[in-house]
């Protein structure tokens, strides 16, 4: 047990609430995704914005300090204001700039999970913090329960809510026309998935979403991940693999009767770690997480 919190409390040193970041050094850079789409990065999640002839459309918002510099690089792309938010779940690194671009006019549009967990405050037991209610201003003002579709910029945008998989409130968003799809924090590119047990999440619903994904798209589909670089067809693959593996790996541990601790001194991720433990999720944690969701 004294192990796990001391990774914990590792965890918590780097992963800081957004009131104690700086933001200062931050810089926003746009990578042309398909034709009118881009992905912007930052710090926090991926951005997805969509810009054309209807109007100019955003696909998570990372952290409020960072609102002025993420319209800076919109507006290198185009002069029209942002029309529409669409959040891919609750987390702040994907919904912090919301009540920043509500009030320069823009619609916020969500799973009604999302709105429902801002709208309260919210516990990480994995990282030891509480995040506060948000104001009225940052809450989606358009919820949806299954999916919506946007008829914009000469695309049909489908904005799809999968069961519970990193959290209860995830939606996978996809450009038909253009073969572009953002997947929120279902993906992370190049790392173990966070999944948010306090959130509803589940390791199950974390593969499950990337096999639907993965049956939809083409070879050429281009996919911005929640984090880490714009990936392909063959990256959402690998890492619907490695955590398949791991899930199975630690469910068998589980079945075994052995311990919440005793999975995680098991190192059942230890093969994989080097290649895909350095980032923000660590094996020990991602352990504890695919234990505690397992049925
Ligand atoms: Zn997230």
């Amino acid at each position: 047990m004294k192990v796990f919190f001391a990774v914990l409390a590792l965890a918590v040193s780097v992963v800081p609430a957004a009131a104690q970041q700086d933001f200062s050094k931050v810089e926003i850079k746009a990578e042309k995704v398909a034709a009118g789409i881009y992905m912007l990065t930052g710090r926090g999640g991926n951005i997805g914005l969509s810009v054309g002839k209807s109007g100019t459309y955003v696909i998570d918002d990372q952290y409020a300090p960072l609102t002025d510099k993420i319209l800076a690089a919109i507006r290198a792309i185009t002069p029209d204001p942002v029309r529409f938010v669409v959040n891919t779940h609750w987390h702040g690194d994907h919904t912090g700039g919301n009540e920043n671009l509500g009030k320069a006019g823009a619609l916020l549009v969500a799973h009604e999970n999302v709105r429902r967990r801002m709208s309260a405050e919210q516990l990480s037991a994995t990282f030891n913090r509480s995040t506060p209610p948000s104001p009225e201003a940052a809450l989606p003002v358009v919820t949806f329960t299954d999916a919506v579709t946007f008829h914009w910029n000469g695309d049909e945008i489908r904005v799809r809510h999968v069961p519970p998989a990193h959290t209860d409130g995830d939606s996978i968003v996809q450009f038909v026309k253009a073969d572009v799809v953002h997947m929120g924090d279902l993906f992370f590119n190049g790392g173990y998935p966070f999944i948010d047990t306090s959130s509803g999440g589940r390791v199950d619903g974390v593969i499950a979403a990337a096999e639907q994904a993965l049956a939809e798209i083409g070879e050429r589909t281009r996919i911005i991940p929640g984090h880490g670089p714009l990936a392909t067809r063959a990256d959402l693959q690998a890492y619907r693999d490695v955590v398949k593996t791991l899930r199975d790996r630690i469910a068998k541990l589980k079945a075994e009767g052995k311990s919440r601790d005793a999975t995680i001194a098991a190192k059942p991720t230890a093969d994989h770690d080097a290649a895909w433990g350095t980032g923000f999720m660590k094996g020990d944690i991602f352990t504890g997480l695919v234990y505690d969701s397992l049925p």
